[in-house]
């Protein structure tokens, strides 16, 4: 039987969002598995929270404070940078959810420029910073089951997290033939500090919906990126990996 481990020793990793919730898992991962990772959030706080949890990785993490959605600010963590990037994910993402009929442009325009420009800001800024002789590189891109079938009261959401699932083909197409692949999680609903403060009735409720009968944990995402990220996903590039127990079966 083979053992698949994965190491990510002298892998430069990017984690957008890292310092919360499935981002700072993701980023525990790949810390684990002897990488290095970039956190690049929003809050300077959080960024500290995160660097205190981390101490003993060491030189292996790096902080930056970023927002995605503005141009300069990612130029700026862009050029702090210790090292040449092997893996990007981008994993931060924000919700505004109303009604169709409620929502309004500006729950529109956060959600858009956060999880579709966000990405794209992020990406082409990072592509030049890319380890141009690596065989290795990665961008993971974090969707969502909403992406692939809507829901309800998530207009903004679902139209960003289907053009991201559009970006990752799209990208998959044009960067491989430079050593890169790129794909696709999409997770369906997953415990987070959030979540977990919901009452216990309804969490039992939503789990009672999903085949494999519980709700997703920060690890099963970070479990499928590290995965995507490894040697042994080369050939997988362009797809979109859903993670949620089959909710949408
Ligand atoms: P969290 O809110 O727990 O973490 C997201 C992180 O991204 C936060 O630290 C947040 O900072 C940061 N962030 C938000 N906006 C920006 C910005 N403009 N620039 C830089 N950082 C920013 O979210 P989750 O961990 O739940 O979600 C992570 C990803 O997974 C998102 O893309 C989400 O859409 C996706 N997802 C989540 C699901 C779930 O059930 N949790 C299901 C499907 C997909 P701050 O807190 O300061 O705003």
């Amino acid at each position: 039987m083979t053992n698949i481990n994965f190491d990510f020793k002298n892998k430069n990793a990017i984690v957008t969002g890292g310092a919360a919730g499935i981002g700072f898992q993701i980023t525990q991962k790949f810390l684990e598995a002897g990488g290095n990772v970039s956190i690049w959030d929003y809050s300077e706080q959080a960024l500290q929270t995160a660097k205190t949890e981390f101490a003993k990785y060491g030189a292996q993490v790096h902080v930056a404070q970023v927002d995605v959605t503005n141009r300069e600010s990612v130029a700026k963590a862009a050029s702090s940078l210790p090292w040449a990037v092997d893996i990007l994910v981008n994993n931060a993402g924000i919700t505004r959810d109303k009604s169709f009929a409620k929502m309004g442009p500006e729950d529109w325009d956060a959600v858009i420029s956060t999880n579709l420009t966000g990405l794209f800001n992020v990406t082409k800024t990072l592509l030049e910073k890319f380890n141009a002789s690596s065989n290795h590189k990665r961008i993971i891109n974090i969707s969502s089951v909403v992406g692939l079938y809507g829901n309800f009261g998530q207009t903004n959401y679902a139209a960003a997290k289907a053009g991201v699932i559009g970006m990752t083909k799209t990208w998959g197409k044009e960067l491989g033939r430079k050593g890169f692949t790129s794909n696709a999680i999409a997770p369906g609903f997953i415990m987070t500090a959030m979540t977990k403060a919901m009452p216990k009735e309804v969490l039992e409720g939503m789990a009672a919906k999903v085949p494999v009968t519980r709700l997703g944990e920060t690890e099963d995402i970070a479990n499928a990126c590290l995965f995507l990220a490894s040697e042994q996903a080369s050939y997988i590039n362009g797809t979109v990996l859903s993670v949620d127990g089959g909710i949408v079966l």
